[in-house]
């Protein structure tokens, strides 16, 4: 193993003052009461069969900080002959202990991987937070606890399969490949592997490549917990890792979280292949407020829909329609807002916006907001200063937008808002509905029957009102048209990792 530096990253919370307050909107927050010394690798190898080895080309990759442009560690690209032995690795746990062990048994080891990471929460946060460049306050209140909450529903199931789906016999699928992308590492690694497991699976798991170091830190946890070997394998590398899996011929399921390109990719190269799939891709979530609703708790929804994880949230409600009599008020709201939010150091618990995740992202926002101007929106960016090295983008409202508008229609993944008017609840949903994707959306109103009426009629996965971006491991959650295939989460999660006769 390479050798450990400790970073010098000591982080003390103190109370908390939040200005954007996401850590009310889950019940798991456990902030941590003291500092943590995070040690950070200089390289983290494969993770295969319960070992750490060397990728076979001997090739590494730099990760960056995205807040200040350095590199935070290098991790191993994983070539076909390294998703091989993986997947080989994971096909032997599959047919041997894994699945002779008692369901009981199986659910023990997801308790205590969700114990270890309540323990180790504080330096998988920091972590977090350095390689991807979140809030702190996000990776401690949300990311991280809830990715141990999933841990801890699914382990409750291993031994209760049965009983979830009456009548059937549930059985592993087997091999599982997952593919997860860079805005919720920890998280996404946690909705992905605890199911998995659960269920009887193994798994091959493939991070981010701008965000494998929480992963690899999730290897070491599972090495400590004793989990039989190659039962969890995490290889590294970009795309062409994540294709190696896609294709691999051993692979029973492909769980995969990302953008809809990519999904399309996936979807193409699986077509006539008896790999079962699930797909969670895009979107471009309708918020949709009327006339009646309390005003100012709905603006600072619309900030949190917006604005949480700098808008790298697949469910993110980046279009607001707004009663048409309320728009300016709601318009000027959502402005004086805006340059109430911080946005800098992700490791400074006062950050509201942290770093765009990666060049190439920050690259792509600013290419829309440029977008955004020669479509003719009117385009208002908060005047707070931002750290000169990093990538930062300050939180933007595009208003006088039309429908066909691509900035209305494509995901921009970043902190911007476009804003519509709307007269009645009919051209609302029509709006709402009329774009590709399908995964999200809000709705803000006094009235029941309208939450009712326009919640039943907008075609997403999920639908909040009066709320927004809450989670919780009980519930599905997944797409309808360009945002995906299938459901992760609550019992739909469950089946999507079991053949039930
Ligand atoms: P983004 O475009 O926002 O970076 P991606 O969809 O490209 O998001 O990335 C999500 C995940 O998919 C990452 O782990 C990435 O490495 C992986 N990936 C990218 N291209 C492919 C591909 N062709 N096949 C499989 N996985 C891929």
């Amino acid at each position: 193993m390479s050798e450990t530096k400790t970073k010098e990253t000591t982080y003390k919370p103190t109370s908390p003052n939040s200005k954007l307050d996401f850590a009310s909107l889950w019940e798991y927050s456990e902030a941590p009461e003291s500092s943590a010394n995070l040690e950070i690798k200089d390289k983290y190898d494969l993770f295969i069969g319960g070992k750490f080895v060397k990728p076979s080309k001997d090739r590494y990759f730099k990760s960056i900080n995205p807040s200040s442009n350095e590199e935070v560690t290098q991790f191993a690209e994983a070539t076909q002959k390294d998703v091989d032995k993986a997947v080989k690795a994971a096909r032997k746990a599959f047919k041997g202990e894994w699945s002779d062990l008692n369901p009981s048994s199986r659910g023990k080891y997801i308790y205590r991987i969700a114990r270890m990471l309540q323990e180790r929460a504080r330096e998988f946060a920091i972590a977090e937070s350095i390689d991807g460049g979140k809030p702190i306050r996000e990776s401690r209140d949300v990311d991280i606890p809830l990715a141990a909450a999933y841990f801890f529903y699914y382990a409750g199931w291993a031994d209760k399969l049965e009983y979830a789906f009456p009548g059937k016999k549930p059985e592993a699928l087997g091999v599982c490949g997952q593919i997860i992308p860079w805005n919720f590492p920890l998280l996404m690694l946690a909705w992905k592997i605890a199911p998995a497991l659960a269920c009887g699976n193994t798994v091959v798991l493939k991070p981010a490549e701008t965000t494998s170091l929480t992963a690899m830190m999730f290897a070491e946890l599972v090495k400590d917990a004793g989990l039989p070997d190659g039962v969890v394998n995490i290889v590294t590398g970009a795309g062409q890792t994540g294709a190696e899996i896609v294709n691999h011929k051993d692979i029973d399921k492909i769980a995969f979280t990302g953008s809809t390109n990519v999904g399309k990719i996936i979807q193409k190269s699986l077509a006539g292949t008896d790999k079962k799939y699930t797909l969670e891709l895009g979107g471009k979530g309708a918020l949709i407020l009327f006339e009646d609703a309390p005003i100012d708790q709905a603006v600072e929804g619309i900030i949190n829909a917006i604005y949480f994880n700098q808008g790298h949230v697949c469910c993110a409600g980046s279009r607001l329609l707004v009663q048409e009599n309320i728009a300016d008020k709601v318009i000027m709201k959502l402005k004086d807002r805006l340059e109430t939010l911080i946005v800098g150091d992700p490791l400074d618990k006062n950050t509201d916006i942290g770093a765009i995740n990666s060049k190439e992202q920050f690259d792509r926002v600013n290419s829309y907001l440029e977008l955004g101007v020669e479509e003719g929106a009117e385009v208002y960016q908060s005047k707070c200063s931002v750290p000169e090295n990093g990538y930062f983008i300050r939180p933007t409202l595009f208003t006088n937008v039309s429908q066909s508008n691509r900035v209305v229609q494509e995901e921009i993944f970043g902190p911007v808002l476009t804003v519509q008017s709307f007269r009645t609840a009919d051209e609302a949903i029509e709006k709402a509905n009329n774009t590709p994707f399908g995964l999200a959306g809000g709705v803000w109103t006094d009235k029941g029957s309208k939450i009712f009426k326009v919640g039943s009629a907008l075609r997403s996965g999920v639908v909040w009102a009066n709320t927004y971006n809450k989670f919780d491991p009980t519930s599905p959650f997944g797409g309808y048209k360009e945002s995906g295939v299938g459901r992760e989460g609550g019992l739909h999660g469950l089946s999507a990792y079991l053949n039930l006769k």
